[in-house]
């Protein structure tokens, strides 16, 4: 239906009624397996934004923009500008004196694509509430000559140690070399539960499965530490830190997507490189991946209880 929609489309090149120009723009070239024009990212956009945009609005989201395609100069821009469209909310947030961007609508993604924006990376806050964690992420960062396969191992491991205090999570892709394990939270008024609390409960979780199997695992930043292991970078969950959207593409050859999944898929033989701007919009509308997400939150207060005893 969607896509008998789009022909009855007065213009050719409006998405969402925003004009896209120059809609046959390579953002990725075909190099790397079918070209994805910037009408096509609008699309994408469109058709996948409704599940996007739970776990982005009412966040600060800096984007990654690429206005000559992947292949040409990427910025990293937090801040908005002046004559932003009219789609994208702008915030302010204490500590820092410029506005940030936040989406709040499908619209406000398209018109995001419009200015070549290829990825989405919200902050991990409660929606509307800058200084509440909303949800903690687990990124996962192999370092050379490890095997995904392994990477797949972790993520199982860290499953298993949040379930064990309590906690429910959900896995995705990066759309890059590694996985991210995320947890949402439920927050609770007066529970003094905040960014400092976050950081160092996911802190302390790493670092006990680092200890556990110090070959396979490090929480160091030194590169160097990190051949041959993975990095469990517990570090996104601070005030400030982001970590990509759930199916944001990613700037990189083959336009991979950030794909959410359902832990029956984080096994051995999972290829990241199959989800893509291509191939996302369909498997998303058949999968049931995080499906429970919106009700899995837990208190953090009880899990550091359960793994601190404090
Ligand atoms: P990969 O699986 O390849 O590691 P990734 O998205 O996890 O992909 P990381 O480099 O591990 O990439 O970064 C984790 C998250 O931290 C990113 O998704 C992004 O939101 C944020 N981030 C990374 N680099 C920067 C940066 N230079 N400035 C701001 N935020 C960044
Ligand atoms: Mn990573
Ligand atoms: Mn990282």
């Amino acid at each position: 239906a969607k896509s008998n929609d789009r022909k009855s489309d007065p213009a050719p090149n409006t998405v969402c009624g925003i004009t896209i120009s120059n809609p046959d723009k390579e953002m990725w070239p075909a190099a790397d397996g079918a070209a994805v024009s910037k009408l096509d990212l609008a699309r994408y956009l469109e058709t996948v934004g409704p599940w996007m945009l739970d776990h982005i609005k009412g966040r600060p989201c800096s984007v990654i923009r690429a206005p000559d395609g992947i292949k040409g100069e990427t910025f990293f821009q937090r801040h908005a500008m002046r004559g932003i469209s009219d789609e994208i909310d702008i915030v302010r947030i204490s500590g820092d004196r410029e506005p940030y961007i936040e989406v709040n609508s499908v619209d406000g993604l398209v018109a995001l694509g419009q200015i070549a924006a290829l990825e989405f990376h919200p902050w991990n806050c409660e929606p509307f509430d800058p200084d509440v964690p909303g949800r903690l992420v687990f990124d996962l960062d192999p370092g050379l000559d490890v095997e995904f396969a392994r990477v797949v191992d972790a993520a199982n491991e860290l499953r298993e140690r949040l379930e064990n205090v309590g906690l429910v999570s959900f896995c995705k892709t990066t759309g890059g070399k590694g996985l991210h394990v995320v947890t949402r939270l439920k927050p609770r008024r007066g529970d003094g539960i905040g960014w400092k609390e976050a950081k160092m409960f996911a802190g302390a979780l790493c670092q006990q499965m680092a200890a556990d199997d110090p070959s396979a695992y490090v929480i160091k930043m030194t590169k160097k530490l990190r051949k041959g292991r993975i990095f469990l970078d517990y570090l996104r969950n601070d005030r400030m830190a982001t970590a990509v959207a759930p199916l944001s593409p990613r700037a990189r050859p083959g336009a991979t997507v950030s794909m959410p999944l359902t832990w029956t898929q984080v096994r051995k033989g999972l290829d990241p490189k199959r989800f893509t701007v291509h191939t996302v919009p369909d498997l998303i509308a058949k999968s049931k991946a995080w499906e429970d997400y919106a009700s899995s939150g837990r208190p953090l207060g009880a899990a550091i209880k359960s793994l601190l005893g404090r």
